[in-house]
């Protein structure tokens, strides 16, 4: 990813403002008492419907999650399988805040999407794709006995 992939938030499809804007609303519920990192993520599915997340944090470090994953779960959970777009909204001063590997991975089992990274109350929105963020995705192509 370079600079060429960072653009402005106003120049982007007024579909795509607005998952950035719950991405950044689900932001404010983040459960992130030990990391005080909070992340908001906004999935948009092949229906045009939006499921939200924030991330969840545990005493027990591993068993919390990712917005990422909150918001697939809850769209799956539901019925849906075909996403369009990821919206992921998370501050650090220096760059955008893409998905973690675990989440890539999640992401690759329902096929590709764009996915849009930006900060808080920022005009730029790094723009990406799974196909990049993932490259040689894992995938089960013969049958599924293995030898
Ligand atoms: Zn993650």
């Amino acid at each position: 990813m370079d600079n060429e992939d960072v653009k402005k938030a106003h120049e982007l499809d007024c579909q795509i403002q607005n998952l950035l804007l719950k991405a950044t609303e689900a932001r404010e519920f983040s459960y992130s008492p030990y990391s005080n990192f909070k992340v908001g993520a906004a999935l948009l599915c092949q229906d045009d419907s939006i499921y939200t997340g924030c991330n969840v944090e545990n005493s027990s470090f591993t068993v919390g999650t990712c917005a990422e994953r909150c918001a697939y779960f809850k769209a799956i959970s539901e019925g849906k399988r075909k996403f369009k777009a990821i919206a992921i909204v998370a501050m650090q001063k220096k760059w955008f805040t893409p998905p973690c590997g675990a989440c890539r991975q999640l992401m690759s089992e329902f096929g590709q999407l764009d996915v849009y990274m930006t900060k808080p109350r920022h005009d730029d929105v790094l723009v990406s794709d799974l196909k990049r963020l993932l490259p040689y995705q894992f995938e089960v192509t013969d049958d599924k006995t293995f030898e």
